[in-house]
């Protein structure tokens, strides 16, 4: 008798869980930006069980737990921004590696529709495991990592000079025998004499199999950035700050007439991936405004973020992708650059994008029309009609963020 109610029950849940209901969360009759799958289109999104289940028009709301309704908004996969400082802390004396200059992850991604950090350096092989304990491991927001060739990474511009303590095979040892799902790559960043830096990291590059991040520029004398590109990196390396200017007195894309450099272009086609890392100093009109008429723009667009940067013109990253409208990108040119773009750079295929199945980290952005300002580093604004908002953020088929409670109950007043 028992068996018999359990087997009646039984089936009941098993017709309604295969004819309706079957999507954790559905958003509906946005507009799908999803590069890599060359999705362009209003498209509803399901996602179940933390993944993407479907991408495809017309889902039939009854058969959504949860809907949301993002018309009017564009949806795109988690944002990828891959330049970051995320080693926050409280080492005596230190800035950026266990340092005030670092922020926590998850007080500045979601609120700009970010799922994916790329930290860039701030922890070298000695701190690392300090970083994953108290940071990566603590966060919601995915948080990878560059490894500094410098063991101690960024603990100050001192410590960086120390070539004994840039140690190409612990590095490699780190990324692939220890932390290879973490740490997609090798940092050289703020070095004062000649290719030494640069050329341990790619030691360590080769050894490892992962991409180079240079952050040139402190060089006295300067050194050739045609030099660093033709000579010393790899196709695959990132030349990070693309339109510094003036910038630690590191040479230049763009020359003194407003020409891009032609062998910048060669570098480019060589495979050399050119990354913003906006930052406190690191990004100029001056710079960028003739580089993107030129044609020449930069394969990553990130923010340097940390508590500078975040704090004067950089702001966040959906700040950096509206100064590449102002600049005449199309809104697809600026979500290839925040997602599939640096999946790739960094070797994390399963990133930035709405595969079917891929874990479920997606972004729905407003378009807001208006007046709004965009200041460069030396405080020099453009104006612009069109700035971008993060609505509502997802990470793993969970809301993170929700700016104007579009995913919540109406509280109903009398
Ligand atoms: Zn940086």
């Amino acid at each position: 008798m028992f068996r018999n109610i359990y087997t009646v029950l039984f089936l009941i849940f098993s017709f309604s869980y295969a004819f309706g209901q079957t999507y954790d969360l559905v958003l509906k009759g946005g507009h799908v930006i999803d590069p890599k799958n060359n999705r362009d289109e209003i498209l509803d999104v399901a996602i179940s069980d933390g993944k993407i289940a479907a991408v495809q028009k017309n889902i039939n709301p009854s058969e959504a737990k949860k809907l949301v309704d993002v018309s009017g908004y564009f949806v795109t996969p988690g944002l990828i921004d891959m330049h970051v400082h995320v080693f926050n802390g409280h080492t005596p004396g230190s800035y950026i590696a266990d340092g005030p200059t670092s922020v926590p992850p998850d007080g500045f991604t979601f609120r700009s529709g970010v799922t994916t950090v790329v930290d860039a350096g701030s922890s070298g092989w000695r701190n690392f495991r300090q970083f994953k304990e108290q940071t990566i491991d603590q966060s919601k927001t995915r948080v990878l990592a560059l490894l500094n060739i410098v063991g101690v990474g960024m603990l100050g511009r001192f410590e960086e000079q120390n070539v004994d303590d840039m140690n190409p095979e612990m590095t490699a040892y780190m990324i692939n025998k220890l932390y290879p799902d973490i740490l997609v790559g090798i940092k050289s960043a703020h070095y004062w004499g000649d290719f030494t830096q640069v050329d341990k990291a790619v030691e360590a590059g080769k050894l490892a199999n992962v991409p180079v991040m240079v952050d040139f520029g402190e060089h006295r004398p300067p050194n050739s950035i045609e030099s660093l590109f033709f000579d010393h990196l790899r196709p695959g390396d990132m030349f990070t700050h693309t339109y510094a200017n003036g910038f630690r007195d590191r040479e230049t894309v763009v020359d003194s007439n407003g020409k891009v450099k032609p062998f910048v272009f060669k570098a480019q086609e060589r495979g050399i991936v050119f990354d913003v890392g906006h930052g406190g100093g690191a990004f100029t009109w001056v710079q960028a405004v003739p580089a993107v008429k030129q044609g020449f723009l930069a394969n990553v667009i990130s923010t340097d973020l940390h508590t500078q940067s975040m704090n004067a013109g950089m702001k966040d990253l959906t700040n950096v992708m509206s100064k590449f409208l102002a600049l005449g990108l199309s809104i697809n040119d600026v979500v290839l650059r925040t997602t599939w773009n640096p999946a790739q750079v960094i070797s994390r295929p399963e990133l930035g994008n709405l595969d079917i199945g891929a874990e479920a980290d997606v972004t729905v952005l407003n378009l807001l029309e208006g007046d709004f300002g965009f200041t460069d580093v030396r405080r020099l604004t453009i104006n612009s009609h069109q700035k971008l908002e993060a609505e509502l953020t997802i990470r793993a088929g969970q809301i993170v963020w929700d700016l104007n409670g579009i995913s919540t109950e109406k509280f109903m007043q009398n």
